[in-house]
């Protein structure tokens, strides 16, 4: 009996100390605009990763201590503690959406200047290993892995994965999968957070925020949450080629991943060793996690960040003098002219759209996750009855904050300080936030990224950047139907891949 006593008091020691670190994460999430005017994570700044929990690969805290509990007590005590747990998980909620409009503060521009010329110098670093190193294409590698490892989490096809993963997440998910799916996966930004050189091994750590649904036996839950994903590779081996890491594919062949349990490619034969020719995930936590809610849609706090100074590049003018000789122009000349034809055009019809709620006319603007990104959050407020609203737009003023070359793509990130009416009605019209006759000053930083070699700057924006055809009938994959080419990579035009709000951004 003293040993049953003290197993109780390790489990319900845990159980505290879990609703003790869940508490701060169960925010309400606040929102409004295409790029998540107010906060996309919730709370705001839930990068400073303070107070973070580590989740077990995609396990669900709860669900794990309630499965501990089933195993270890017999049911006339597991069964009373799990009744417990509900109701202790239930007060903690509810004690948490009455404070629901507690912001976190975010990291200092300071801070965040650092960071961000720490990151860019071992980039660099990185560049002169693999020449092929490309953030664009890693973040879609990471992206494309993110979305696989969740979409079969639990299922047949994860084992598609063992040249991504380690044997204990393969093993994870057999175990502990079978109940749970989780579907509708939506990728925000991403951003890489560290970079470690070791004598045979590189790691990259990638901040990855997004939301989900969870479905445990039968029980829909949608998540929305911040996960750091380490990645591991052989030092001193070269990236895939692009179609290599747009997808997640064999890195020796290209086929899409179908993979044997030992990691060998079902198309080619080949053995895929971990980090032998490509990243794979050493270990992931969560960093932060919320049940996403629709109630403080509608709700509008003060702008943060609008005052604070432009964080730029480190180094920005040796890229732009590169960058200038590379396609022969002059820098100040093309910085004038991509302000006022791409960033402030590209804005204004974005915006445009967003606020007559359809993405279809600028379906060729948007990178895939942009455009899935916008396509979930426009489609949230409808179904919380809502619409958001932005009219009388103006840009006030665009200033290139940063300007990234690599082998196969280009980018541009510009800050935008915009003044609009931002407000939030309902379908009969009512007001339900912001102002409708009051301006609202805000500035965003929009990244625009472009395939390397492209020379064109602007075109008509109503057409597709390959064929000319009218913009009008561009699926949801970004194929033109005209043509039949796939346009929203950044192979014919620039696109826009990234919007940051500027209290958080950090490059
Ligand atoms: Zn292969
Ligand atoms: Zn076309």
């Amino acid at each position: 009996m003293i040993k049953k006593n003290h197993k109780i008091f390790v489990l319900i020691s845990a159980l505290l100390v879990l609703l003790f670190i869940l508490m701060p994460v169960f925010n309400d999430i606040i929102q409004a605009r295409p790029g998540g005017g107010h906060s996309y994570s919730g709370g705001g700044g839930s990068y400073s990763g303070g107070g973070s929990y580590s989740g077990n690969g995609g396990g669900d805290g709860i669900g794990f201590l309630i499965y501990l509990l089933f195993r270890e007590l017999p049911p006339q005590i597991s069964i009373p503690l799990i009744i417990l747990i509900f109701v202790l998980a239930y007060y903690v909620q509810k004690r948490n959406n009455n404070g629901r409009n507690l912001i976190l503060p975010s990291p200092g521009v300071q801070a965040r200047t650092v960071r961000h010329n720490n990151i860019d110098d071992d980039i660099r670093r990185l560049k002169q290993i693999d020449v092929n190193f490309s953030k664009v294409l890693f973040l879609d590698f990471v992206a494309s892995l993110f979305n696989k490892y969740y979409t079969w989490f639990g299922t047949e096809n994860f084992k598609n994965l063992s040249p991504f993963l380690t044997s204990e997440e393969i093993n994870y998910s057999e175990n502990f999968g079978r109940n749970v799916r989780i579907t509708e996966i939506v990728i925000g930004n991403m951003r890489i957070g560290e970079i470690n050189f070791l004598n045979d091994t590189i790691g990259i750590a990638v901040d990855i925020e997004a939301n989900y649904t969870k479905e445990i036996r039968g029980r829909k839950t949608r998540y929305i949450l911040t996960e750091r994903w380490y990645f591991n590779r052989k030092n001193g081996i070269l990236s895939p080629e692009p179609e290599k890491m747009q997808k997640l594919a064999c890195p020796n062949c290209g086929a899409p991943a179908n993979f044997t349990d030992s990691g060998v490619c079902k198309s080619c034969g080949t053995e895929i060793n971990k980090g032998e020719m490509q990243w794979f995930v050493k270990k992931h936590i969560i960093l932060t996690q919320s049940v996403f809610r629709t109630e403080g849609l509608a709700h509008y706090e003060p702008e943060r960040g609008t005052e604070l100074p432009v964080i730029y590049r480190k180094n920005m003018m040796l890229y732009a003098e590169e960058f200038a000789r590379r396609h022969n122009l002059d820098w100040n000349e093309w910085t004038e002219y991509f302000s006022e034809n791409v960033a402030a055009k590209y804005l204004l019809k974005i915006y445009d759209a967003w606020s007559r709620n359809n993405l279809k006319t600028v379906r060729n603007l948007l990178s895939d996750r942009m455009y899935e990104n916008m396509m979930f959050w426009l489609n949230t407020y409808k179904q919380a009855g809502l619409i958001n609203k932005l009219e009388n737009v103006k840009i006030r003023a665009v200033r290139f904050a940063g300007i990234d070359l690599d082998r196969f793509y280009e980018s541009v990130t510009v800050r935008i300080y915009v003044s609009a009416l931002d407000y939030v009605i309902d379908i009969n019209g009512n007001l339900k936030g912001g102002s409708a006759g009051r301006l609202r000053n805000f500035s965003e930083y929009w990244t625009f990224i472009r395939r390397t070699g492209v020379e064109k700057d602007d075109y008509d924006l109503a057409s597709c950047p390959n064929c000319g055809a009218p913009a009008d009938n561009i699926g949801q994959a970004g194929i033109c139907e005209y043509c039949g080419t796939k346009i929203t990579t950044g192979n014919f035009s620039w696109v826009l891949a990234v919007i940051t709000q500027d209290e958080v951004y950090s490059g």
